[in-house]
Order: structure tokens, then C-alpha cells, then sequence
């Protein structure tokens, strides 16, 4: 078969298995071990029968529910590469835009300056190696209270080069207890209320801690806000990505817990209510 073959082929297993027939297309893609370019100049090549079997397989895994991520075993993430499996939640694009937020609040309050930047349940590490990569005058930490997925947050740190110190423990409690105070706290956390409807390609594929975040998903948010002073500095940026139905909710933790702070929800490229950036110590001038 051809690679245009084998997409035909499983575009139609796709649709007969009622699951996302796009994904066919990346898979068949990133399994050809070639890049974009490459590929579409042999798309009409016939594909080794090696290769054929394994992408086949590939194919098979995807239609009975299997994420994409999982069968080629990473995913891009602002642009690196991000190893990825059962251990950790599949970095969202949404979560690439809370890193723009970050870079351009840097820029805002810090301008150039040497920063302390802690990213709260890291997972597979994606906003801690982003951050790194991206911005040299941030030093990154980053805490999971997965043992398995820091050491997958470990790998993408070497992986790209990127320094982190990671630490093992509930969101901001290793912090806390190594006396350690930061300019910018970053956090996506779990925030799926937990009687919400998830589809099975996630519920079945992706860890539930790093999925759900209690009554109405605001659990981890309200334990970071009750801690938070403990590892500030009296001039930060907290971020965080939350759930596009707790605008207010987010807004209220911020207004009780730093009444003074500049704090404000902005949207996500889909328009709904994703993140609450919270600026602290602003100079008004
Ligand atoms: N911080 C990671 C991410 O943004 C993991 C988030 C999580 O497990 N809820 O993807």
C-alpha cells in the first residue's frame, strides 16, 4: 500500500468505528517516521511491508480507543516535543495559550529580570520545560504528587534541554516546607468537576487525579489560593487555566485571598472563560 492508501483505508475503519476520522491523517504521519515535507512528497510511494504492518497496528489501536498520543507515544506542546502515556494528562492546546500569558505578564512586570517560577501538579511537565525553554531568565520548579508522572516530566525536561527541579508532593507543600518563594505561580490543574460526563477516549486513557478536581473542580485552586502568601514573593503573577464555568468562582478566590491584587479572567481562542491571572504588587504608574 501506499501512505495515501493507508490513510483511505483507515479513514473508512475510522468512520465505521465511529471514532475521529482526522486523527488518521497525524497518525498515519508521525508513525512514517517522516517529516511533513517528506511526506507529502511520497504519499503515492509504496510504504515498506514492515512498516505497513506496524502502522496497520497502529491504525487498530486507534479505532478501538486509543489516543493518537499514546500509540506514537508523545505529542507537541508550544512547539517540543512532549513524551506522553497512561502516567499523564495529554497536553491541551489551550494550555500552550497560558504560556503566551505567562511570557507577556513576564515581560509586563519583570522586564528582562531574573525570575523563580513554580508550575503546581506539573504532569507530564509541559508548562515547566515550555517556560524553561522559552524564557532563560526564568528558573523553573515543579511539584506532582504523581511519582510516575514526574519521572515522565523528567524525560521531557532532558529531552528538551530544559532545566527544572522537580519535586514529588502535593501541589504547594514541598515548596512550603523547603522555604522556597517565587515570582510567578503557574497551575493548571485537575479541574473536571467530578460528576461531569468525560468521553471514554479520555476517561479510559488518561489518569483520573490528573482529570478531576472535586465539587465543582475548584478544589486544588482553593488549596493553592489558602497557601499561596506562604510562597510568594511580595511582587508576583499567578496563572492559572480552570474550567470555562468558574469565572466567578476564580475571580472570588482571587478578590478574597488577594483583595488588593489586579486580577482579571481572560478567554481562550474558543471564547470561553479560561484563565485567571492574578498580578500582584503592581507598580501603578
Ligand atoms: N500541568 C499539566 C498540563 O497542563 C498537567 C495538568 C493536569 O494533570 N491536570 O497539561
Amino acid at each position: 500500500m501506499t501512505y495515501q492508501q493507508l490513510i483511505n483505508y483507515g479513514k473508512k475503519l475510522a468512520k465505521s468505528h465511529n471514532v475521529e476520522v482526522e486523527g488518521i491523517k497525524i497518525l498515519v504521519l508521525e508513525m512514517s517516521g517522516l517529516n511533513g515535507a517528506e511526506f507529502l512528497l511520497n504519499i503515492h510511494s509504496e510504504v515498506d511491508r514492515a512498516l505497513e504492518e506496524i502502522i496497520k497496528k497502529g491504525i487498530e489501536e486507534y479505532v478501538s480507543g486509543k489516543p493518537v498520543q499514546h500509540i506514537v507515544g508523545y505529542t507537541y506542546f508550544y512547539g517540543y516535543k512532549m513524551v506522553v502515556n497512561g502516567d499523564v494528562l495529554i497536553p491541551r492546546p489551550e494550555t500552550e495559550e497560558l504560556i503566551g500569558y505567562v511570557l507577556a505578564y513576564y515581560d509586563e512586570m519583570f522586564d528582562g529580570k531574573k525570575v523563580d517560577v513554580v508550575d503546581v501538579g506539573t504532569g507530564s511537565g509541559n508548562i515547566a520545560v515550555a517556560l524553561a525553554c522559552e524564557e532563560s531568565n526564568m528558573k523553573v520548579w515543579a511539584s506532582d504528587i504523581s511519582f510516575e508522572a514526574l519521572e515522565t516530566a523528567k524525560v521531557n525536561a532532558e529531552n528538551n534541554q530544559a532545566n527544572v527541579t522537580f519535586y514529588q508532593g502535593n501541589m504547594l507543600d514541598p515548596f512550603i516546607e523547603k522555604g522556597l518563594k517565587f515570582d510567578i505561580l503557574v497551575s493548571n490543574p485537575p479541574y473536571i468537576p467530578d460528576d461531569e460526563y468525560v468521553e471514554p477516549l479520555v476517561l479510559d486513557n488518561e489518569p483520573n487525579i490528573a482529570l478531576f478536581g472535586g465539587n465543582k473542580g475548584m478544589k486544588f485552586y482553593q488549596e493553592i489560593f489558602e497557601n499561596a502568601k506562604k510562597v510568594l514573593k511580595d511582587k508576583a503573577i499567578m496563572a492559572f487555566e480552570h474550567s470555562h464555568k468558574t469565572r466567578l468562582e476564580m475571580l472570588e478566590l482571587a478578590n478574597t485571598y488577594f483583595p488588593e491584587a489586579n486580577s482579571f479572567v481572560i478567554k481562550d481562542l474558543n471564547g470561553k472563560d479560561r484563565f485567571l491571572i492574578v498580578l500582584i504588587g503592581e507598580e501603578n504608574d
